[in-house]
């Protein structure tokens, strides 16, 4: 027998496999997808399908389609499919198969051993079903592991340091929180908690019950009756919602959706990710309560923890991972896929009982936290330089996210976007990279909205730019090698500070004016180069001084510019000598 033990994730709605060579873990394809439905079924002529194919007819011919099988593993029934009927070890011993199958010709050779996983709610029965599956399918199944553990050995990778993770798995339709510990080698679940009935398909349904809600009042009509319509409407929910993972602003359009009184329907409507995150809110609460039960069950406080690791489709909503760290004081980890960590972990158990060394994952991760500024509350106050992050440290890439901002006063016709690399909540304390200014925006009341994208490539080229939603302005700007400026800026500001050391030489010729550039403009600039080094009382003079020359400016009031002209150059000489 050869010693390759794959991993398998045997999931509810998606089943993966994965196995580790060369001390790397490597996934398996299956018909050209990592995910594989955990769906088996005949065909018109009684043939078996398994996965895709199966999950495809489900909609048609759900009297030959089973889905979900996980559910039933550990009970004593039989289930009709076509002619005969099954027992939930057999049906998932197909879908293990067809899992075995392809990664014998992925890897070239046979495959006898698999780890499998189960959620650490299965009770003997369910996991010894779960063997029996393995059993039947033709594998040895060298070991049942935990689903949290498996998702904490992925990060980990087996490495021995004792350490607590906390594993939270939202899925489609079950959620799941773990605490696991981890020492020199051995992996315990401390505590479990969770909601078969929770996942991320409800979130849809409470996108869906808002389309309905206005079709209702906008046509007079509810779609409830309608399959074809609902399924549709389903469907452009789901999409919503990733859209809204991200960026601030998903568009569902559904053309021809229903037969009104004086023709076809036409969907079309703005959600907008403030909305959704309402709506969700109450279920994502729910979950963060099953958070705290977990931990009170581990007996850990929150300070014990030392990672948080997601799992689950729906762990990419933005709204959870903000609220766990809001929680939990950790930013939590996400830079392994969520659905296919689990059998990331399995492979690696399969590898350590192989006798394999594992080597650490390789993700490409941002080691930085790109964003921007924007006035918001900071410590209660309104402040001009608070920080929005937009794509975080740690975040796998090339990765695009959009955030939403808006004109904070009527007919506002200009907007400054900053880009800041660090983590302080005052854009101030981070390292500005660049900036533009996006001009000529419409005259109209304060809340006009401009969405700005930041996109970083696998060479750390960040590139940003800032569209006004209602009339396609967009300006942008390319920051090579966003990481490495870092020390290029710091050279170029000492550069500067030696130059107006140079300058400030009362011998030297009187340098030339500069031509073209706004003297106010020049003045900002010189105060915003002082704001780094500013102690905070300086700090917050510059920008009281500094405001009150833009917003003097944006009303083309020349005698107020004058007066805060002078005022911030008189800070501005004060600070510079
Ligand atoms: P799983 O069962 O782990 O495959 O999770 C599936 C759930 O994750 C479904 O409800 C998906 O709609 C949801 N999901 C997948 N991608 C995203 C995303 N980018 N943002 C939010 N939910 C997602």
């Amino acid at each position: 027998m050869n010693d390759t033990i794959v991993g398998i994730d045997l999931g509810t709605t998606n089943s993966e496999v994965a196995v580790v060579r060369d001390g790397r873990v490597q996934l398996v394809e299956v018909e050209g997808e990592y995910l594989m439905p955990s769906a088996v079924g005949l065909d018109d002529s009684g043939d078996l399908l398994v996965g895709e194919a199966a999950r495809n007819q489900h909609a048609l011919h759900p009297e030959r389609t089973i889905r979900s099988i996980k559910r039933r593993m550990g009970e004593d029934v039989k289930i009709p499919l076509g002619e005969r009927s099954y027992t939930p070890q057999e049906l998932s011993a197909v879908i293990l198969a067809r899992l075995k199958q392809a990664a014998e010709s992925q890897l070239g050779e046979p495959v006898q051993q698999a780890v499998i996983t189960v959620p650490a709610y299965f009770s003997d029965a369910q996991r010894q079903a779960t063997r029996d599956a393995g059993q039947l399918a033709g594998l040895e199944v060298a070991r049942i592991i935990n689903e949290p553990t498996a998702a904490a050995l992925a990060y980990e990778g087996g490495q021995g340091e004792r350490h607590h993770s906390l594993v939270y798995d939202l899925g489609g339709g079950t959620f799941d929180v773990s605490v696991v510990r981890m020492e020199s080698e051995v992996v315990e679940v401390l505590a479990s908690h969770g909601d078969n009935h929770l996942g991320g398909d409800d979130f849809d349904a409470l996108i869906l019950d808002q389309l309905r809600a206005h079709l209702k009042e906008a046509h007079g009509l509810d779609p409830v009756d309608d399959p074809r319509a609902m399924a549709r409407l389903g469907r452009a929910a789901e999409a919503a919602k990733v859209e809204l993972s991200r960026g601030p602003i998903a568009r569902i359009e559904e053309a021809y959706l229903l037969d009104g009184r004086d023709g076809p329907i036409n969907l079309a409507l703005e959600l907008t990710r403030a909305d959704y995150e309402a709506m969700i809110e109450p279920l994502v609460e729910q979950t963060l309560e099953a958070v705290r039960t977990a931990l009170e069950g581990a007996g850990l406080t929150v300070a014990e923890l030392d990672e948080i690791v997601l799992v689950g489709g729906a762990t990419r909503t933005p709204l959870i991972q903000r609220r766990l760290e809001e929680l939990l004081g950790l930013q939590p980890r996400s830079e392994l896929d969520p659905d296919l960590c689990v059998a990331m972990g399995a492979a690696i158990q399969g590898g350590v009982i192989g006798g394999q060394r594992i080597a650490g994952m390789l993700v490409d991760v941002t080691p930085y936290t790109f964003g921007t500024s924007a006035i918001a509350e900071l410590d209660g106050e309104r402040y001009p330089y608070c920080f929005i992050p937009v794509i975080r440290k740690n975040t796998p890439i090339p990765v695009t996210r959009s955030e939403a901002f808006f004109t904070s006063y009527d007919g506002q016709e200009a907007i400054d976007v900053r880009v800041y690399q660090g983590e302080d909540p005052d854009a101030l304390n981070n390292t500005q990279i660049g900036s533009f200014r996006i001009e000529g925006l419409s005259d109209v009341p304060a809340g006009n909205v401009i969405i700005t994208t930041f996109s970083l490539d696998v060479d750390g080229i960040l590139h940003v730019s800032s569209v006004e939603k209602l009339t396609g302005l967009q300006k942008e700007i390319t920051i090579d090698s966003a990481a490495a400026r870092f020390e290029r800026e710091e050279m170029g500001a000492a550069r500067e500070r030696v130059q107006a050391l140079i300058d400030s030489d009362a011998q030297a010729p009187e340098a030339p004016a500069t031509a073209g550039a706004p003297p106010s403009a020049e003045l900002i600039q010189r105060a915003e180069r002082l704001l780094e080094t500013a102690t905070p009382e300086d700090r917050e003079d510059l920008v009281d001084a500094i405001e009150a020359l833009r917003d003097a400016e944006d009303q083309g009031d020349t005698e107020a510019i004058r007066r805060a002209g002078d005022t911030l150059s008189d800070l501005v000489f004060y600070l510079e000598s």
